[in-house]
């Protein structure tokens, strides 16, 4: 019998697993899928490096810096700031503290009034001090939190707005106001990228550590079901297969939690990004860009990853990202709205552009409703723990969080 058994290879399965393994326990992880990674995949297609669906690293997160090696991971940093297609043109905004000659071309665009950067400052002010346990005291949704600022004008609504819908996966505003303060506050202290061999170099190298420090990861080992047997816990695996640890981890998804453990599924929220390739990129700005118009849709934020990443695609091609929302409860996006609405946001003919892939995820993320839960115990049944982003903060910071929590439950439980 082994010590521990992981269900899931994402982030905070891994995770946990390295540091359980470290300790000197006898670890084993079950992954159903054929690589590790969960949410954080990179394929390569045609020779240009697709991570399942658009997403960013920001090495301000605490539990990210003390998990990997950042500099192993040679990031492609994104310029902090954001494009906006506005109805008489593209306005570029930058971090005023990184790029202080640009607040003069900030308020030059319109979309920055003296009223809402003071705005501004009293809504994301306090995040950049306070911890989040403060922030959520009296916590409200986002659109009530930037009404309560007096946060009203177009560096809300045409700037704030879509950026944080590719952020936070929602344009409703119902997302935690201390969530979203929390995640501008990274933005402010960290560069997001992606690492030059794709968003999956990030568990590959957990996963690395993870084996070195003794633990067996297992491919294609997808758990059934979780049981108590005697003293422990057994594992039954889809292909008739089962495993026996005094201690199980469910580290999988928001989806498969209900089904490994008979707690409620989380509610999430789904993105989708399309990816073209181009000979031409549709500008030289390696900016994020949203569209600010009053009506806009379906694209919540495009990028040229190749202006940042040029290891994204082969030589002379261009790799484009496009992130739309998948709501459970509306058709997708489709590639004609997809590409008239790239035409205006670029501003450009992009009919050449070849579609490669579009990712539809579900559950890309959880949802983090107001008021936010404080991170949940790791501990759900004799000696059965949980762990995964849905029990912290959306994000990758609280998957790894998570992870390292399950991880110290455990050796408190063992007296380790
Ligand atoms: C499109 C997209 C964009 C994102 N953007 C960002 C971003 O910009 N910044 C950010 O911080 N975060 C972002 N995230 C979120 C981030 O990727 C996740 O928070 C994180 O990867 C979650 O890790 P996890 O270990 O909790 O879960 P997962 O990655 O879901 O891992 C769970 C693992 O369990 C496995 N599994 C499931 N069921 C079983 C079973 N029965 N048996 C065995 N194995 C099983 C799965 O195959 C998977 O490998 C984004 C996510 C997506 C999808």
């Amino acid at each position: 019998m082994h010590d521990v058994v992981v269900v899931g290879a994402g982030l905070a399965g891994l995770r946990c697993a390295g540091l359980l393994a470290a300790r000197g326990l006898d670890v084993v992880v079950l992954e159903g899928a054929d690589a590790v990674g969960g949410r954080q995949r990179t394929d390569i297609i045609d020779g240009f490096r697709l991570d399942r669906g658009f997403q960013v690293l920001n090495p301000a997160y605490p539990a990210l810096r003390r998990s990997v090696d950042l500099d192993a991971l040679a990031l492609g940093s994104f310029p902090v700031g954001v494009r906006v297609r506005t109805t008489d043109g593209v306005s570029e905004l930058r971090h005023p503290l990184r790029h202080p000659l640009s607040i003069a071309t900030s308020l030059r665009s319109g979309l920055v009034s003296s009223r809402d950067a003071v705005a501004l400052a009293r809504w994301a002010g306090p995040a950049m001090v306070r911890p989040l346990s403060r922030l959520a005291r009296h916590d409200l949704t986002l659109g009530e939190g930037w009404d309560a600022a007096g946060l009203r004008g177009p560096l809300r609504t045409a700037v704030l707005e879509p950026f944080l819908a590719g952020v936070l996966a929602e344009s409703d505003g119902e997302t935690s106001n201390a969530f979203a303060r929390l995640l501008v506050r990274y933005f402010a202290f960290g560069r997001p990228g992606v690492p030059a061999q794709g968003i999956a170099a990030v568990p590959e190298q957990l996963a690395a550590h993870a084996r070195t420090a003794g633990a067996d990861i297992r491919l294609d080992a997808r758990a059934d079901r979780v049981s108590s047997q005697g003293e422990g816990i057994r594992v039954d695996l889809i292909d008739g297969d089962s495993v026996g640890a005094s201690r199980v981890v469910v580290a999988v998804g928001p989806d498969a939690v209900a089904g490994l453990t008979g707690l409620a599924a989380p509610a999430t929220n789904g993105l989708q990004t399309w990816w073209f390739a181009a000979t031409e990129p549709p500008a030289r700005s390696a900016l994020l860009t949203v569209d600010g118009r009053v009506g806009r849709g379906p694209v919540v934020n495009t990028v040229v990853m190749t202006h940042t990443v040029p290891s994204y695609a082969p030589a002379g091609r261009h790799l484009i990202a496009a992130t739309c929302l998948l709501p459970s409860d509306s058709a997708p996006a489709d590639e004609k709205d997809v590409r008239r609405h790239l035409g205006e946001i670029w501003g450009t003919d992009i009919s050449a552009w070849e579609l490669i892939r579009r990712d539809d995820i579900a559950d890309a993320l959880p949802a983090q409703p107001a008021p936010l839960s404080a991170p949940r115990s790791p501990r759900y049944a004799d000696r059965s723990y949980i762990a995964g982003d849905h029990r912290d903060t959306a994000s990758i910071q609280g998957a790894l969080a998570s992870g390292e929590r399950a991880a110290r439950a455990i050796l408190a439980d063992m007296g380790s």
